[in-house]
């Protein structure tokens, strides 16, 4: 058998570990282990979410609208467009997707920061086409414009803020990057941590509706993080029509399900939802950014909901990463994006008080 030529250089997505493996492999309690690797919301699904997804229970054996009516109202409101700038995918990861396939091929190449989600590079590779990084992690207007008028690259990715390393980059610089780039190149704005900047911060705050004017731009957001919707996988594209009408044309029927869509379209309407946990958040990640000045190592100032620890060479982010593994503690190591660091999902305040115990026996 003769797999597509370009699967020989896409490495497979490596997912934060599930709390199963570790209760698997060390004999962990499933209540004992804590997962702080992949930025769900530390507090878990709203109760009016949860109560929504068993009141729709019954209607599991039928296909969802897929018009999605209910959902693209909620989100138009909320986002002040119409319902024709909205495609829903099954978690922004899906709309991700489509944009690939939509715009790529082997001729071309996507622009994206040094370290930045993931996914960009493996939707890339699988339409065969070549990865451009900049030399810094942040998204840095020169670095941008050097490479981007050196490689003229279909998609541009900005995410912020980003993951995983948690900075941001001011509205500002984004319009400035977005208006220096010619109409043929896609600006991709992946805002999947956006809530938390906003409410940090509002230099940062980038909305959909501020980038509806340019026509090569798509703005992307989940409701996997603030929203607490992980597990239910749903995320929306916002640009203009002619756009979502051209990456409509990718989208499989029913790309979300009858109880995710229910589950998102309740999300909406829970804003003291996200608000709580956005407030909780903001509370307990002053602990690890006191915790990293305490010990004398570096981390990234966070305009997300996790915070990402730089170590010096005195300390190794897998041997760490590892040591907490067995103890039932799940989180990032970044050594595979050339850092050495870890990514920690800021978790409940219990959550934490059991990470700060392991961590500072580890890294003595
Ligand atoms: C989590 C995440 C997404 C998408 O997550 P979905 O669960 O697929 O919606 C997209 N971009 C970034 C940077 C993320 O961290």
């Amino acid at each position: 058998m003769k797999f597509n030529k370009v699967l020989k250089d896409i490495k497979t997505y490596e997912a934060g570990k599930p709390i199963e493996l570790v209760v698997r492999e060390f004999g962990i309690a499933a209540q004992d282990v804590v997962k702080l690797a992949s930025n769900e919301n530390p507090i878990g699904t709203s109760p009016a979410v949860q109560k929504a997804i068993i009141a729709n229970a019954d209607r599991a054996h039928l296909y969802p609208d897929d018009s999605m009516f209910e959902l693209k109202d909620a989100l138009r409101k909320k986002f002040s467009v119409t319902d024709e700038n909205i495609i829903i995918g099954a978690g922004s990861d899906q709309v991700l997707e489509f944009i690939s396939r939509a715009l790529l091929d082997d001729e071309s190449s996507v622009l994206m920061s040094a370290v930045t989600f993931a996914m960009y590079e493996i939707y890339a590779k699988q339409m065969g086409a070549k990865i451009i990084r900049t030399a810094s992690y942040a998204h840095k207007y020169d670095e941008f414009m050097e490479a981007y008028k050196m490689h003229k690259p279909k998609i541009v990715y900005i995410c912020t803020p980003n993951n995983p390393t948690g900075d941001a980059t001011s509205k500002t610089e984004v319009l400035k990057i977005i208006e220096a780039i010619g109409k043929e190149s896609l600006i991709v704005v992946d805002g999947a941590y956006m809530e938390y900047a906003a409410a940090k911060d509002e230099k940062y705050a980038i909305s959909a509706k501020d980038l509806l004017a340019y026509e090569n731009v798509i703005y992307l957001g989940t409701f996997s993080k603030a929203y607490g919707l992980g597990g239910m996988r749903v995320g929306y594209g916002i640009a203009q029509t002619a756009l979502i009408n051209e990456l409509y044309k990718m989208r499989p029927p029913f790309n979300i399900s009858t109880l995710s869509l229910a589950a998102a379209i309740e999300a909406c309407n829970d804003e003291t939802f996200v608000e709580e946990s956005i407030t909780l958040h903001q509370e307990q990640i002053k602990r690890y950014e006191a915790f990293a000045k305490e010990n004398g190592f570096a981390y990234i100032e966070s305009y997300t909901n996790f915070i990402t620890y730089l170590f010096d060479e005195t300390m190794d982010a897998a041997k760490i990463s590892d040591a907490l593994l067995k103890r039932g503690v799940i989180i990032r190591n970044l050594t595979s994006y050339g850092l050495n660091a870890i990514r920690i999902t800021i978790g409940t305040q219990a959550q934490n008080d059991v990470f700060f115990t392991h961590f500072s026996e580890v890294i003595v």
